[in-house]
This record gives C-alpha cells, structure tokens and sequence, in this order.
C-alpha cells in the first residue's frame, strides 16, 4: 500500500511554522506497515493544491492530507477534495446539529463560515475531532482513500492514534515492527564490516546509524501478525547482540543518563557532578531522569576561582588539567555528600573552530575504580559529546561497584 502524505497552508511554505504533522504521520505510518512514498507541501492555493492531489490520488492508494479544514475563505481542502471528485459538498444535518451544540458550550454564536465544517460530499465520512470543531474526512473511492486531518497537531495526533491508525492498519494487512540497538566505542566503518550479512538482509533489515550517544543499529521486520514480526526482530537482535557484546549498552527508548540513574539506584549510590564549560547539561541530562532525586545531589557549575574553590580546587587559577579535574571531582563527591562525584572541565573556541578539549575525572572513593581522561573533538559538539563519554565511563565504573 503506498502512501502520500500532503501538508497545506502557506504558512508552511513560508516557513513561518514547520511542518511537524508530516514527520509525525510518517513516523506513524512506518510501523503500520504503510509505505510512504511522496510528501509534500503545497500553500492555500486552489488550482495548485487541486494539481497536486490529482497526482497524488493518481500514484498512491492512500493520501492523507493535514490542513486547510477550518471555516475561513483559506481553508480550503474540503474544496479541492470536492473538486477533485467531481461531487457537491452538502452541509450533513448531524454533524450541523455537533457543531452547534460546541458553540453552545462555549457560550458564542457560530460565525457562518464555520458552517462548512458540518459539510460532506457523497463519497466522504466524518472522522470525529473531539478537540477541535472540524471533523476530519475519511473519502473513499475506487479503492483507494483521502484522508483529510486538521492542521493544529494537538487535533491531528489524537485523531491519528484513535481513528485513522486502526483503520489503516487493518487496510494494510501487514504491521512494521522495529528494535533500536545502541552501541558505543566501535566505529561506523568497522560496525559496518562486522554486521555485512545483516546489513543486506531485506525482511528484517538491518541499517547503521551514527548518533551523539553512539552508532545505532536498527532491526526492521514486516510481517502480517505482530507476533511474527516480533520473532523476526528478536531473532536478529540476538544474532547482532552475539556479535557486538557489550559495546551494546541500551535499546530503544534507553538513555545513557536513564541508564546511569537505573544502575545508582539499583546500587543505592548517589552522584554529584562539578562542571564547566558545559554549562550545567550534565546536571540537567540526569536531572531529567525520572526519579533523578532518589541518585542525584546535586552539581555545580564552577567556572570561576571562587567557585571552585568551593570545591576545594586551589589550582583554579592555572590551566584546566586532569590533575585539577580530579580534585573537582573529589571535592564535589565529598562537598555533596555523595557516593560518586563527576568532573567535567574544558574549553573550547568557537571562533576560531580549534579542536576542543575535554577532561573529565569520575571520583568514586574507592581506590582503583576512578576513571579520567582527556578528550578531544570539533568545537561545537565538544559538549554533547563530553556528556556522553562520562556517561558511557560512568556506565564502565557502575559495572565494577
Ligand atoms: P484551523 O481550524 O485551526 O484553521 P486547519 O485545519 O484549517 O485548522 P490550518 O489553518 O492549515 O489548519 O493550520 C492551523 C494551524 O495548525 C497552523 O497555524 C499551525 O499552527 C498548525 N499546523 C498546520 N499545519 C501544520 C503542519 N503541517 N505541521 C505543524 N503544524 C501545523
Ligand atoms: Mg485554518
């Protein structure tokens, strides 16, 4: 079943919004089994948009438009469908009688315009919207299908998950499932060579891709019933676990932060981190971990003298080195009082675009078990990149306690 996906308003063409309801119909559609095929964007224009849609209904089986479905003279989807079609839209007496009953609710009269909203034309259904005032179409014909959404996402996205998902899934006959495996410290090429017979499987497939915590490997399997495709995909994986060991540090939805705070507590250990040049995102990545609090306590950013001396670094005023990281790191674990203290110090220039440098120094007060290093990078990745090499050694220390 091929798909296509079409985002009106002018808006969007004028990049004054962003297009976010194709990404999320897409991202949709490709676990339902639905391939998508063209997506595009076209601006509140009737001859334009009525050329498109005719192409559209043309080369795809299912097209789905966003947009264009509220009661001003711009919005105009319904009448390029109409128009498409060749049928006459006509105001439907129960969907009349809905919208009426909303503006009674909110205690307003309703303007005129707002009257083509309760319209059809033969070949449509209404797809309910129990947020906004438009209801969606579902038209039929021919075997194929138009499926008109609002553009507001906080309309569209409910009306997706409970209406047009189901249906579309039972229409395709075939549900994608896929699994993300993440690694860290193999690089793209070697992690290429190592998973080639994977790699050119076709159901389940297997692709590469390189991300700021790491390469992820993602398993992708189509079948008819979602208990097949889940045997394809865990099948694969542990093919492609026995192959990469333990540089797989998570799946899925898996942080290297959630990771980090799932093992402390487990452990029933607590962290404090000391930081500089990055600002306070090391706090912040684990602070938004949920339940963070049970295993953080707390960071400081500490760029200036006074404030590392706080931490009892007295060699605040000479260069960043490891030998002054790890006297970070000791003093924010004993300062705050916690089984673990984290340093991350640095600089980097971002005008002149100089490789960066990074230091950083897990403090875990058992002799033998602290890790430092230093690390180098491009300016302007230096601090999310930095993040995720203390969280993956951080990771590499829990493993040992
Ligand atoms: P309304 O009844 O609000 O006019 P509508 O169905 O006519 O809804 P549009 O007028 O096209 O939709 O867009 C209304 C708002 O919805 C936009 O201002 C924008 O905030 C959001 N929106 C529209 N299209 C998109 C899109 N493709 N991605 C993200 N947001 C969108
Ligand atoms: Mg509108």
């Amino acid at each position: 079943m091929k798909a296509e996906i079409i985002a009106s308003g002018t808006e969007l063409l004028l990049g004054e919004i962003k297009d976010t309801n194709t990404a999320f119909i897409a991202s949709r559609l490709a676990t339902q089994g639905i391939d998508l095929h063209f997506a595009s964007i076209v601006g509140d224009n009737y001859q334009r948009y009525l050329e498109l849609l005719k192409q559209a209904w043309k080369r795809s089986d299912v097209v789905i438009t966003t947009g264009g479905l509220g009661p001003t003279k711009g919005d105009i989807t319904r009448e390029v469908i109409a128009g498409l079609m060749n049928e006459e839209m006509q105001v439907d007496e129960s969907l009349k009688q809905n919208l009426e009953s909303y503006f009674i609710r909110q205690k307003s009269k309703m303007p005129e315009g707002n009257l083509k909203q309760a319209t059809l034309i033969p070949s449509a259904v209404a797809v309910p919207n129990p947020r906004g005032t438009a209801p969606g179409w579902w038209v039929e014909k021919s075997g194929k299908v138009i499926i008109a959404l609002p553009g507001p996402p906080g309309e569209m996205q409910p009306m997706w998950d409970s209406e047009i998902g189901p249906k579309l899934e039972k229409r395709s006959g075939a549900i994608i499932l896929s699994r993300t495996l993440k690694s860290w410290g193999i690089s793209e090429g070697k992690l290429d060579e190592m998973l080639t017979p994977f790699l050119s499987g076709s159901n389940p497939t297997t692709a590469i891709y390189a991300k700021i915590d790491g390469i992820h490997v993602r398993i992708t399997a189509k079948a008819v019933e979602r208990r097949t495709a889940g045997q394809m995909i865990l099948k694969a994986e542990n093919e492609i676990l026995k192959v990469l060991g333990d540089s797989v540090w998570g799946k899925d939805e898996e942080t290297l932060e959630s990771l980090v705070g799932k093992m402390l507590t487990e452990r029933g250990l607590t962290l404090a981190v000391a930081e500089s040049f990055s600002g306070g995102l090391l706090a912040s990545a684990l602070a938004n971990v949920s339940g963070s609090r049970s295993f953080f306590n707390g960071g400081l950013v500490a760029t200036s003298e006074p404030a590392r001396e706080i931490l009892g670094d007295h060699h605040a005023s000479s260069e960043t080195s490891l030998e002054t990281t790890r006297a970070l790191a000791a003093g924010v674990r004993t300062r705050f009082n916690a089984s673990i203290g984290v340093a991350l110090d640095g600089s980097r220039d971002l005008e002149t675009g100089q490789t960066g440098k990074a230091f950083f120094a897990i403090d875990t007060g058992i002799p033998g078990k602290n890790i430092d290093q230093v690390y180098q990078w491009r300016p302007q990745q230096l601090v999310s990149r930095s993040i995720m090499y203390v969280l993956f050694n951080l990771r590499k220390a829990l493993l040992t306690m």
